[in-house]
């Protein structure tokens, strides 16, 4: 059977950054220098109130356009939340869905981050599913059995044929925003871990789909070596996102690796 491609993926997560007009300004900087991409895909994750006019901005690019949260009803009595098919209409692909920010500040719990994994993929978005463990929980050597917990109750029926959708970010919370990056070697342990999961849950053809991409401090200067393990398939990247420059620079250490591992 011939190895399965996973193509990088490098999303940006603004969080709760940029009025529209900052975000046009960083916009338009990535799309006359990533814009046409494509052996990498470039996905930026602007807060709802930039999702239109970002959209529009990206128009004619290659770079894809994310959001950070929806809500899994269809529609209802929930102030404040957006669903699926509202992020659709404003031509949006990947959503984040279990961020740690919104497990710990929001107390989303697993069976929520679940229906919104489900009410994505029913809606033909892309969920880009966070999980990862705390600094007690690594010093606990729980790592492992936390994201076990995560990836399975993120993923209660998800079948295979959303494979090449579902996106995992493998995100330690201790490494998020804080400088500290995990090792190439520590991120693809718990990577390596969550594609034999993925396995389980879906079937190894299936699970080899799966794009996995690591996410905590990823900088222009440890993204080489990151990408370069086998199953980091690209990045979430927070603050680094927010500078084209930093961002651009993540981008092209995956248009290095890419030919790397056949993807051209
Ligand atoms: C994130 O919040 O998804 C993230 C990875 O943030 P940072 O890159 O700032 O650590």
């Amino acid at each position: 059977m011939a190895k399965h491609v996973r193509k990088f993926l490098i999303a940006g997560n603004w969080k709760m950054n940029k009025t529209v007009g900052e975000a046009l300004d960083l916009v338009h900087e990535l799309v006359l220098e990533v814009g046409k991409s494509t052996d990498v895909t470039v996905a930026v994750c602007p807060a709802f109130t930039c999702l239109e006019s970002v959209g529009r901005a990206l128009e004619g690019s290659t770079i894809k356009l994310g959001a950070q949260n929806l809500h899994p009803e269809p529609s209802g009595a929930y102030t404040g939340e957006i669903s699926a098919a509202m992020l659709r209409t404003l031509f949006v692909n990947y959503v984040i869905i279990g961020h740690s920010e919104r497990r710990q500040y929001f107390a989303e719990t697993e069976p929520f981050i679940n229906k919104k994994v489900l009410a994505a993929l029913e809606g033909n978005l892309s969920p880009i599913l966070c999980v990862g463990e705390t600094l007690a929980e690594r010093e606990g050597g729980k790592t492992l059995e936390v994201v076990k917990r995560q990836i399975d109750g993120g993923l209660v029926g998800v079948t295979a044929a959303s494979a090449e959708r579902l996106v995992i970010a493998y995100e330690p919370v201790w490494a998020i925003g804080t400088g500290k990056t995990a090792t190439p070697a520590m991120a693809q342990e718990a990577q390596g871990a969550i594609r034999l999961l993925l396995n389980g849950h879906l079937g190894a053809a299936a699970g080899a789909k799966v794009r996995i991409l690591y996410g905590g401090s990823m900088k222009a200067d440890n993204a080489e070596s990151l990408l370069a393990q086998p199953d980091i398939d690209g990045g979430l990247v927070g603050g680094a996102s927010l500078d084209a420059r930093s961002f651009i620079k993540i981008v092209q250490a995956a248009q290095v690796q890419a030919p790397k591992r056949g993807q051209s």
